[in-house]
């Protein structure tokens, strides 16, 4: 893995919480991109090497709604850079970590992503990320 590319915060309100982190970063976001197929409405900061994605529900199905209804507001993942996703995906595979996406998928800001299933990373929520190039 190549960096943390970003860590990913769910908000109940995207508005207020993007004015909140403008405030507390001192800079404002950048983009703003829903991901219809996660049900998630983002927005992310970028500071210095590192961004902040902060994720707001469209529907109640929504992972990011679940995660609000039991745990509330707060941090819901971390995200780091790969440069083969694919290869990674298998590397973690053989060392025994809960793969949630055995094939890379389409996320925000332009990126193929994966996910860890936190029970196998101590609780924290591991998206694996690597810039689509077209
Ligand atoms: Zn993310």
């Amino acid at each position: 893995m190549d960096k943390i590319e970003h860590i990913g915060i769910a908000v109940k309100d995207l508005e207020t919480s993007n004015l909140l982190f403008e405030k507390l970063l001192g800079a404002p976001h950048y983009k703003i991109e829903e991901v219809a197929s996660e049900g998630v409405k983002t927005s992310f900061f970028q500071l210095g090497p590192n961004k902040i994605e902060l994720l707001e529900a469209t529907n109640a199905d929504s992972p990011i709604a679940k995660f609000l209804e039991k745990k509330g507001e707060g941090v819901h993942h971390i995200a780091f850079a790969v440069t083969d996703i694919v290869a990674e995906i298998a590397r973690l595979k053989d060392e025994g970590f809960r793969v949630l996406n055995e094939t890379p998928k389409r996320g925000a800001d332009n990126k193929w992503v994966a996910f860890l299933h936190p029970k196998s990373t101590n609780g924290v929520l591991i998206e694996l990320c690597q810039e689509i190039e077209d």
